[in-house]
């Protein structure tokens, strides 16, 4: 059982969808499921609206999911499952407050030492645990030992005891940590794979450590993604635009080319331009690259261009293409979506070709207007030079200008055998 556990806290990155493009793909092979699980328990920063914007995403990618959970439904489960710990004594209350913690996170810090929670609760006795009013954390016992897993793209990854503290499950508030929220989820949905970011390395041996104490015996295997890095090789920080998927669809990229893309990068494909279920057939996480990937937004256009004509007449007509043909022809000029529809609309306006080419237009357009419309681009530009004597540039030039209302553009004879069913219309606008 593979999961996709975004945060509804702002717009989807590049690194999410590839990490859900991932676990789908898995899901598939292996025919096990494929869990939606939107991670809404950090309410300060959830925005509303963008659960919403996650099904919209996915579904413009193609990705289904079995299963749909929202995390905060699941809060009576964190909480029975800290006071199970609290009761096998594997977890402890904590009283300390904010601000002390701050001051010895400060104090550890200009000590220019990694902070540890300190214990200060961890031996309490009951008497005093009873008799204390203030509300409490739950924090898990941690055992001083290394903790190590098996990453399928890393290999082992190993941590050292100081680098995990008796950390907090269930705040004083009651609701869980993202980590104790995580794991419990996870072993409850009897997820079985978990792909995801490097930034979340460290949280897997606490997640771990969570269910070990709950004492289940279920595997979860791992699988972090390295990052994705700008074309300058710096990280992509969540406020470049490229790193959005919602810009990349809004600025004209089809969402065939993103997935393309993104399961390209830092991987070994068997070829450069395939779909998601291509995809299916060869994708192993196992090729996937230990180093961090860069996003090349050029080499996502040429993908876009690939991937536009290589669509059926249907798909490019849901992208708003009235032209399929047209649409794939120009993917020579331009790689996205808009661009390429304001090249072929400009062919279908009106076009007013002024100043030195504007009578030599006219004589062209009296000849076109006039004439039986040939198959052949040759026929038709020799008629229109015995019937016009015009020639080289004197003729090209205001011939397409008439005809795509540009002065640079694609080969006009190359062009020609998609308009000339409509060309009357064309040079009379
Ligand atoms: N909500 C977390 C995130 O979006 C999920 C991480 C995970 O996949 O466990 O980063």
């Amino acid at each position: 059982m593979y999961r996709f556990a975004p945060s509804p806290t702002g717009d989807m990155h590049i690194g999410n969808l590839r990490a859900a493009l991932f676990n789908y793909i898995c899901s598939l092979q292996d025919k096990s499921g494929f869990i939606l699980r939107i991670e809404d328990t950090d309410n300060a920063r959830n925005i509303d609206g963008k659960d919403k914007e996650i099904f919209e995403i996915l579904t413009k990618f193609g990705i289904k999911w079995d299963t749909l959970y929202y995390q905060s439904k699941n809060l009576k489960f964190h909480q029975e499952f800290a006071a199970k710990l609290l009761h096998d004594k594997k977890a402890f209350l904590c009283f300390c407050d904010e601000a002390t913690l701050e001051a010895k996170k400060e104090a550890t810090k200009a000590r220019g030492e990694a902070y540890r929670y300190d214990g200060t609760c961890e031996h309490l006795s009951d008497d005093e645990v009873l008799n204390n009013p203030r509300p409490a954390a739950v924090r898990l016992k941690i055992k001083n030992e290394p903790q190590s897993f098996v990453d399928a793209i890393k290999g082992e990854v190993k941590f050292e005891p100081q680098n995990i503290d008796s950390f907090v499950l269930l705040r004083a508030d009651k609701t869980p940590t993202y980590n104790f929220a995580c794991a419990i989820d996870d072993m409850l949905e009897g997820v079985t794979f978990v792909i995801r970011g490097e930034d979340h390395v460290s949280n897997t041996p606490k997640q771990n450590l969570i269910r070990q104490a709950l004492g289940y015996t279920g595997k979860i295997d791992y699988a972090h993604l390295p990052i994705i890095l700008n074309i300058e090789g710096k990280k992509m920080s969540k406020r470049e635009n490229s790193s959005s998927v919602k810009w990349l669809l809004q600025k004209g990229y089809m969402p065939e080319a993103i997935a393309n893309y993104l399961i390209l990068l830092g991987n070994k494909t068997p070829c450069e331009i395939f779909s998601l279920n291509d995809a299916v057939e060869w994708f192993d996480i196992k090729n996937i690259s230990k180093s961090p990937a860069k996003f090349d937004e050029d080499k996502l256009a040429q993908i876009n261009r690939e991937h536009i004509k290589l669509a059926s007449d249907e798909r490019l007509k849901e992208l708003g293409f009235d032209r399929p043909n047209l649409a794939r022809f120009y993917t020579q000029e331009s790689s996205l979506i808009p661009e390429i529809k304001a090249k072929i609309d400009q062919i279908y306006s009106s076009k007013t070709v002024l100043g030195e080419w504007s009578d030599n237009a006219n004589l062209i357009k009296n000849v076109v207007l006039n004439l039986d419309i040939p198959d052949s681009f040759d026929e038709f530009k020799n008629t229109i030079i015995n019937a016009t004597s015009l020639k080289g540039k004197a003729l090209f030039m205001p011939l397409r200008l008439l005809l795509t209302g540009a002065e640079h553009g694609p080969e006009l004879k190359e062009l020609y055998p998609l308009i000339k069913d409509e060309i009357k219309e064309i040079v009379s606008k």
